[in-house]
Order: structure tokens, then sequence, then C-alpha cells
């Protein structure tokens, strides 16, 4: 093997790594670093992953090698090579999330001239005579890319190439600084006098632009007096600081004796190595200040810890709480954050500035060194699979990266996963447990209102006499209420009554749903978007009606009954807007909103104190859905929503309005019965064979043409079966449940059985079908959070 030929995952969906040749005027790069690679007409950054692992026939050479340290830490490195293999995923697409976020390009890089004066005229020196330059500036004036000519001048030894002076990037700020020397100097002019000037009454240290305000033509005066030795020029570098990190500091509560005795066993193992904990803690129990403790010592013990949460847009008092408590060594990782800001939290991260980072799935990757200590809080969230490729699971790759950092991975949840509580009674974690909420008050109260009976009465299908009046009661009490309905939009179809046809997606299988008072028809899983339709499209009749509802129709609902009540929604809708949630939640937090109307975005781990009823407008919407977890997602969900009501010191009130007042996910959920929900659950995944109780693995193959996408399902599902040997079951092909989206047929083929015979199964029909390299039209879901 050619010991300068190095592996290279690239940041495109391909299913291998390649191999380059490192010239020899570069050191061999090591695992980690970046370099930057020819790939057929286009140069790309790719990632070293170790050294060759094949022999190819040609081999290209590798332009430039663009770090001199890892970028990744050497356990990031493994996590992503675990990814690969564990989800079937593309390296290149794994190893692209330990790196900085886009926008780190190869052309930070300083170039400068090496001794001798330039011999020829080569551009680039030519450029160089006058001092050292950034790549960038040069590739500007070299209207051609300059990097191969300038990796060639950096071999023959005639450039350097300094990674390190602006690498990371971040804004410079620059002071002007009086010295002793500026006592004796006598200034010359009246510009010199006032520079001086500014900055004696500045205190002697002042920011450039500071010293030069309203008056740009000082410039040269200040140069001049830095010339002469009474002023220097000192550089720091400015973080660019999110307003969120910003806050007062908070006081550290006594804890309970509830918490001291979880926290007992976790703080006994942090600095022990990997050690895996489920917490189940009902809601309100203190969780947040378990966490918190246990990331103060693992602080203390001189390591970094992790806090994964679903969604930071909807934990901003989680975020604050701990800033507050933690201080300048928390970095949140928020998707609303600028490119700018974003860079500089993950060089704080990876510079050790910061040693906290908290943030949604993706923060798993976050470049923390010796990290002691991962939590991921409401771990039952299927918010941390990844939807699209690679389809991770945040949860499982941070309780993959505790082991390999040799960490405490702490799961908490009110309502466990069925995998982790699995897990816990197989011995694999720890469970520990939290069955009381902090305070007087106990669980609330759960009442279940049965549709049929008030449907049969006639009356608002909307809200129920009990609700309407419930609602009513709090806003007279000036407390507040949280109404769920877990559906988005206006009506959720559009009906002929002439032929019976939906308004349906022209890309999907889907029906429109009617948004904004039923003006605008929108397509859910797509995002095509017309203005209602006028007239059936199928026989063009024209007395069209809506069906169904969802939040907007909700808020239309709890307006026209209680008129004086101030009514706020949240929903995804809301969410594209930039701030809109955190406006909306911070409204309510002050209680200048008296009922909040929104999807399962309310049931998340808010802690609002002066909420005393929770209304679940549809308690069965998600229960009739084809999905093993629809049960499971149906009891999280009710149980969470149900206890954000009574925290504090008011008591609390659920009401459940529901067609299916006799389903276990819904009996349980009012008992709060978490075991027996769990027993019950695991009966029919073992009897259906679904996880935990066996591994799946989905796929989803795409094709614009039917025939030719049912012929590959087909050809792959024979051969998968040929291979399973007992080890696994193969259904399907069959249509996808959403048959058709973008345009684009689906089929899918589901494998039931055990893991590795599997993935191994499913490579090899892979690499048979379309070679090693590209799968085109496939999507791989190892584990499926979903199978709809
Ligand atoms: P969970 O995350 O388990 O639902 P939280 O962490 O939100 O619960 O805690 C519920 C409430 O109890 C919060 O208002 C929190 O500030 C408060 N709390 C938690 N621990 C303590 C404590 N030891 N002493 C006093 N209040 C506490
Ligand atoms: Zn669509």
């Amino acid at each position: 093997m050619d010991p300068r030929a190095v592996e290279v995952a690239l940041p495109l969906p391909l299913q291998s790594t390649f191999t380059y040749r490192v010239p020899d005027g570069f050191d061999l790069p090591s695992r980690g670093v970046r370099v930057l690679v020819p790939f057929g007409p286009r140069r790309v950054i790719g990632l070293v992953t170790g050294p060759a692992v094949s022999r190819p026939e040609t081999m290209k050479d590798v332009v430039e090698v663009l770090d001199e340290v890892p970028l990744a830490p050497p356990p990031l490195m493994d996590l992503a090579a675990w990814m690969g293999e564990h989800y079937l995923a593309a390296p290149g697409e794994c190893y692209r999330l330990v790196l900085p976020p886009a926008g780190v390009r190869a052309s930070r890089a300083v170039v400068r001239l090496t001794g001798g004066e330039p011999s020829d005229a080569d551009p680039v020196l030519q450029a160089l005579q006058a001092g050292p330059l950034p790549l960038s500036t040069l590739a500007k004036r070299m209207r051609r890319d300059p990097t191969a000519r300038i990796a060639r001048l950096r071999r023959e030894g005639r450039v350097e190439v300094d990674q390190d002076l602006a690498r990371p990037g971040f804004r410079q700020l620059r002071f002007a600084v009086l010295t002793a020397a500026a006592a004796d100097l006598k200034p010359r002019g009246r510009a010199q006098a006032e520079v001086l000037g500014r900055l004696t009454a500045a205190g002697g240290r002042a920011l450039i632009p500071d010293v030069l305000r309203d008056r740009p033509s000082l410039r040269g005066a200040l140069d001049r007096l830095v010339e002469q030795g009474a002023i220097v020029i000192e550089e720091e570098r400015a973080v660019r600081t999110p307003e969120m990190l910003e806050g007062p500091a908070r006081l550290r509560p006594e804890a309970t004796a509830d918490q001291v005795s979880v926290l007992e066993p976790v703080l006994a193992a942090l600095g022990q190595g990997f050690a895996p904990f489920l917490l189940h803690g009902v809601t309100g129990s203190g969780k947040t200040e378990v966490y918190f403790r246990a990331i103060e010592r693992t602080l203390e013990q001189g390591r970094s810890a992790l806090l994964l949460v679903p969604e930071i847009a909807l934990t901003p008092l989680l975020v604050r709480a701990a800033v507050g408590r933690l201080g300048r060594v928390v970095s949140v990782l928020h998707s609303e954050l600028s490119v700018g800001e974003r860079h500089d939290q993950w060089w704080r991260l990876r510079e050790g500035d910061a040693r906290v980072a908290i943030g949604a799935r993706s923060a798993v990757f976050a470049p923390l060194t010796e990290v002691g200590l991962v939590i991921v809080d409401e771990e039952h969230e299927a918010a941390y699979k990844q939807d699209e490729s690679p389809r991770y699971h945040g949860r499982d790759v941070a309780v993959m990266r505790a082991r390999l950092e040799g960490a405490v991975a702490l799961l908490g949840s009110a309502t466990p996963s069925l995998e982790s509580n699995h897990n816990a009674h197989a011995g694999k974690y720890r469970r520990l447990v939290l069955p009381r909420r902090i305070g007087s008050q106990g669980m609330a109260r759960v009442d279940v209102v049965d549709r049929r009976q008030t449907l049969k009465a006639g009356g608002d299908p909307i809200l129920t006499p009990s609700l309407r009046d419930a609602l009513a009661e709090r806003l007279q009490r000036k407390e507040q209420s949280l109404l769920l309905l877990n559906r988005r939009g206006y009506a959720t179809s559009l009906l002929c009554r002439e032929c019976g046809m939906q308004a349906m997606c022209p890309n999907c299988s889907v029906a429109l749903t009617l948004h904004k008072g039923g003006r605008v028809a929108l397509c859910h899983y797509c995002a095509y978007e017309t203005s209602a339709p006028r007239a059936c499209g199928s026989c063009q009749g024209e007395y069209l009606r809506l069906t169904g509802y969802g939040t907007e129709k909700v808020l239309e609902a709890v307006r026209a009954a209680l008129p004086t009540a101030r009514v706020e929604r949240l929903d995804r809708d809301l969410a594209v807007r930039r701030g809109a949630v955190a406006r909306v939640l911070a409204s309510f937090e002050a209680g200048e909103t008296d009922i909040l109307v929104g999807t399962q975005m309310i049931a998340k781990g808010h802690d609002f104190p002066r909420v005393t009823l929770v209304g679940v407008v549809d308690a069965d919407v998600g229960l009739g859905l084809p999905d093993f977890r629809a049960a499971e997602r149906t009891f999280q969900l009710l149980t969470q929503v149900a206890g954000r009501a009574g925290r504090a010191d008011l008591p609390g009130e659920v009401i459940l309005q529901s067609h299916l007042p006799d389903h276990y996910a819904l009996q349980l959920a009012c008992a709060q019965d978490y075991d027996a929900f769990f027993d019950r659950e695991m009966e029919f995944r073992r009897t259906m064979a679904y996880p935990p109780a066996a591994t799946l693995v989905n796929l989803i193959l795409r094709a614009r043409d039917s025939t030719e996408g049912a012929a590959a399902a087909d050809a792959i599902a024979t051969r998968l079966r040929s291979q399973a040997a007992g080890n696994f079951r193969v259904l399907g092909p069959a249509f996808a449940p959403l048959a058709r989206l973008r345009q684009e047929h689906r089929f899918q083929v589901l494998l039931k059985g055990r893991r590795k015979a599997m993935r191994d199964a499913v490579r090899a029909a892979l690499v048979e079908r379309y070679g090693s390299v590209r799968w085109p039209g496939v999507a791989v879901d190892v584990d499926p959070v979903t199978i709809m």
C-alpha cells in the first residue's frame, strides 16, 4: 500500500470514501484533517478518515491540506464512522455533521512569500510581493481559482500558507492603546492632538472605529502615531454572542430529597467511564435541576457536557435557566443563529472556551473535547430522528457518543420511549425515578368527555359544554388555559358534495389542507400551495364543503364562544416566521394571553405556573394512523400535555374530548399510569414483532415511473428474501403509505429481525443492483421512528 495514500470522505451522497495521494511537499494529514481534492470537474473539501483502505488503479493528488491539526476530535470521527455503518448512510454525509457549519472555507488561509525575490512573472508571487494576502483576496485578484497554483508554489517552497492566523475566522476587534512613549511626544498638528485627546478621554484604550468616529480623516494621524510608537494596536477576537446567551444569574435551589436520591448514582458515575441512565420523572418533578447539578459536577471535574433538547425554539426557559446557572461556559446551538454566530459558537466549543453545549438533535456533534456527560431531555421525542439522510436518531447517537467518550449518558422523560424503558428493564440502562411533582400539587385531575354522547345532543363540534365552561371559569379567575389539537390549518379537506371527490395535491397522494380561514389550500408534505378551488376538479361541481378542523378553526371557535378572551395560536405555520414562536411563548408566560391554542408544540416541556386547565379538543388525532407507534405517540402526547396543568401552587384540571374513550392509550394516560401502558404496549410489539421487540429496517424506493419503481422494489425484495435465512422477515414490496410524494411513486420494503443480518443483506442487495457508490432513489431507514 502506498504510504502516502489516504482515505477521504466527500460531503456527497455517495456510499464510499475515496483514495487520494498526498504529494511529497505536504506533511501526511492525520485523521480529521480537511483536504481539498479534485472530484470530477470540481474541487471539493473532504475529510481524511485515515490511511487508504484499498489500492485503486488510478489515484489523484490532494490539492491542498487545509488544517494542521484535526478539525474533528477523534471520538467524533469514531462517531461518524459508526453512523455510516449503523444507518447504512453515506460516509461523507455523516462526516459532514462533525465539521463546522457551512461557510467555513479554506480561503481563510493567508499566503506569504518565503524568502528570496520572485524571479518570474508569476501573478501569485507578484501579488504577494507587497505582503501576505488572504487566499480569498488572491482568488478575487486572480480571476481564476489560484488554489492549485498556490499548492504547487508551496510544494516548491516559494510560498507558505498560514492556516492559523485567521483560520477560525472570528471577527477581529482592533483597539488603539496609548503607550508610555505617548507622554513624551509632542503631537504634530491638530489631527494628532485630537487622536491623543480622544484616546486619553477613553481611558487610554478604545476601539479604532470609536477613535475615528465622525472623522475618518483622523486615520492618517493615527497611523503616524503608531509609527512613532505612541500608540499600539491590539487585536481581540469578537465572538458574536447571540442574545439568548445573556441574562441574569440564577439562584441554585435546595435539591429535594427525591432529586438527591437520583443524583447520587449519577454523580458517583461521573468520571468513571461510560454509564447510561434513564431518568423517568413525571412532569414537573424537577428533572432540569438534576441535569444542572450533574453538569456542574462534570465541569468541576474539568470535563464538558452536552444537553440535547427536542426543539430549541420551544425551550427558551430551559436555555435561559442554563445560562443563568452555568454562565459564560454555555453555548447554545440554535437554528435561528446567523451563520456568523453559528460559526463562532462552533469554534468556542472546539477551542474549549465553551464547555457546555445546548441544542437540538445536531448538537450531539458539538465539537467538545473531554466530554463527561451527555444528557437527552424528553428522550422519547420523535424530533430526535432525522428524516433525511443520514437518518440517525439523536438519542441513540448521543448514547453512542457517551460510550465513545467514556461519559455518563442521562436520558430523561416523563414518558420514556418503549426502547429506553425496555433497555432499562433489560439492565442496559440504570433506571432512576422521580415519582412526584415539586411542591404541594399532585398530578392534575383528568376527565374524558365522550364525544359520541355530546354529538348526539348536537351543539358545537369543537368545544363541548364542559370544555367551554371550564375555559370560561379560568377566564374569570384570571388563570390560563392550553387547548391542544394536533392538527394545524383551518379545515382538513375540501369535499365536493356532488361527486364526493376531495381536493388533492397534484404532486402527492395527499388531501389538501385548508388554511387562512379556508382561502388557501396547502399540501403538508410538499408545501404545494394554491388558492382554495371554487369548483370540484373532477366534476366541476360548485358545491364544495370544508370538512374536519384544525388549530385555526379552534382559535375561531374559542373567540366566538369567549369574545373577551385573549387567544393566541402556536403551531408550525407560525414557526416559519423567525422569532414568532418565542414571541407567542413570551406573551403567554407574561400572562398577556389567556388561552393558547396549538399543536403538540404546546405540549413540550414548558413550565407555565398559571396554567390550570388543559383541554384536548380531539384526543383521537393520531390514534387512527397506520403506524405501529400510534398508541405510544398518543399516550405520550396526552400525558405530556396533561402535565402542563397545575404547577406551582394552583391545582390543575385536564379535559380530553374523544370518540374512543375506551382506548387503552387514553385510559392509561388519564390514569397517568406509565408502567401499565408500557406492559400493555410491549405485548402488542412482541406479537407483531415491532420495536423494541425486533429491529426494523425500512426501504423506500422512489421512482418517477410507477412500473419501473415496482420492478426495482420487487427485485430487491426477492433478493433480500433469498438472504433472510431465518434471521429476518421481508414484508412487501407494497405501496408506501404515502404512495406518491413530490411527483414520485414510493414503494416500501420492510424488514424485521436481526440487525446485523439485515444490514449486511440490504447493503449487498443495493450494491448488487446499483453498485457501491450511488444508490439513487433509495432511502434506507434503520430503526425508523415511523413507517408511514
Ligand atoms: P420537569 O422537567 O421534570 O417537568 P422542571 O424541571 O420543569 O420539571 O421543574 C418543575 C418546577 O419545579 C420548576 O418550576 C422548577 O423551577 C421547580 N423546581 C425544581 N427543582 C426544585 C427545587 N429543588 N426546589 C424548588 N423548586 C424546584
Ligand atoms: Zn404535495
